[in-house]
């Protein structure tokens, strides 16, 4: 049985900048918690992960866990649940990479995370480079809208080339 209850996390708010904390240890692999899904909306905004091509859902607690280009947990929106992407100590906090889920991002910014294969501009996976998005978990909604550009994109090619 996977947690829902997510007592195991803690939210800390520091400067109104909220992080999501794990009060305890986690191994690679390992499950932390379900992905809850409150409400399903058809419009992305800051506080929604997206779970499929027109679905973004409230996630609870997890609407604290902030972006990162070398994240530490990501989200299987298939599956719906939280996994440690690396050995994670207690009082660590959580982040994931938001292109694995987001596709284009209401609120985009930029990153400062520091990390060597920092994206800079986190604004969803359509802004990405494949070679990029490639190095990443991506959810299978990310995977197929990605397909979908790259057909448009040769088409709009090929039409050109016929005029
Ligand atoms: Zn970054």
């Amino acid at each position: 049985m996977v947690s829902t209850t997510m007592e195991t996390l803690s939210i800390r708010t520091e400067n109104k900048f909220r992080t999501l904390i794990t009060k305890q240890v986690y191994k690679k692999g390992e499950v932390i918690c379900a992905i809850p899904s409150e409400n399903v909306l058809d419009k992305p905004n800051r506080y929604t992960v997206q779970i499929a091509k027109d679905k973004h859902t409230h996630v609870g607690k997890l609407a604290a866990l902030n972006h990162s280009c070398d994240p530490n947990v990501i989200l299987d929106t298939e599956r719906m649940l939280m996994i440690a992407r690396y050995d994670i100590e207690k009082g660590q906090e959580l982040s994931f990479f938001y292109p694995s889920t987001e596709w284009e991002m209401q609120a985009p910014f930029i990153c400062l995370c520091g990390a060597t294969n920092c994206i800079h501009v986190v604004a969803g996976a359509r802004f990405l480079p494949l070679s990029t998005l490639e190095m990443h978990y991506l959810s299978p909604h990310i995977r197929e809208m990605m397909i979908e550009l790259l057909n448009n994109t040769e088409l709009h090619l090929k039409k050109l080339q016929e005029a």
